[in-house]
């Protein structure tokens, strides 16, 4: 099947209320053009280079996403091209982009990382972090920095009962600081979390963002 056709299925499969994220890393601006001239105009990247890259050889209304890791030195450069960072996972990350963001004045939307999956590789922030932060009030302080919402990688594994259990404790935690926190602010309302071989589960356990590469641009 053409990519095309892949976007088109996995759009038919989506709720109305879902968010897809095209994960372009890798792939060609050919490839990433023929999806926008389909109607998709959300992509996300995971490294900044590569981003830097693209952005400029295609549309400038294309929403550019930055999901992978990142480096403390590389905020600056990054946050004029994003439109959201989904993978803000440390307070060092948080603190380096509310400073360059009041620097470029401009304001930053970002989703904090949760660690949900057993791999130790993956990063993020623990449960008790995030509810810690948010306790603390010190979130209130942010000023060029605009928390939309948490994201968070399963486990990667077959074992479907595992995955909908990381998902369903990301979502208890999601609407826990939703509605203790943002009840006046909905601008706490994105809970980014699927990939191609989760994101039908992730949606039943109430993601609203899915990111999704090798399902639609094939395998990497
Ligand atoms: C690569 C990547 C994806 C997409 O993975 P697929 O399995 O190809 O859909 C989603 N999220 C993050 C953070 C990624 O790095």
């Amino acid at each position: 099947m053409s990519i095309k056709e892949n976007l088109l299925n996995i759009k038919a499969s989506l709720p109305d209320n879902v968010t897809l994220v095209a994960v372009s890393k890798t792939k060609s601006v050919e490839e990433i053009k023929s999806l926008y001239d389909e109607g998709q105009r959300i992509f996300g990247e995971n490294k900044v280079q590569e981003l830097l890259l693209k952005k400029p050889l295609l549309p400038s209304d294309i929403e550019w996403h930055m999901i992978g890791n990142l480096q403390t030195n590389k905020i600056k450069q990054i946050l004029p091209h994003t439109a959201l960072i989904h993978s803000v996972s440390s307070f060092k990350l948080l603190q380096e982009i509310e400073k360059q963001s009041t620097n470029l004045n401009i304001c930053s939307r970002i989703l904090l990382q949760v660690h949900i999956a057993k791999e130790e590789s993956k990063s993020g922030f623990s449960f008790s972090e995030i509810e810690g932060y948010f306790s603390s009030g010190d979130f209130k302080n942010l000023k060029n920095t605009s928390i939309h919402g948490l994201m968070g990688m399963a486990t990667f594994t077959d074992n479907q009962q595992i995955v909908k259990k990381e998902f369903s404790e990301l979502r208890e935690l999601f609407d826990k600081i939703s509605s203790n926190y943002f009840d006046q602010n909905p601008s706490f309302s994105t809970l980014s979390m699927g990939m191609s071989g989760d994101y039908k589960l992730a949606i039943e356990c109430g993601s609203n963002m899915v990111r999704i590469g090798s399902l639609l641009f094939g395998e990497r």
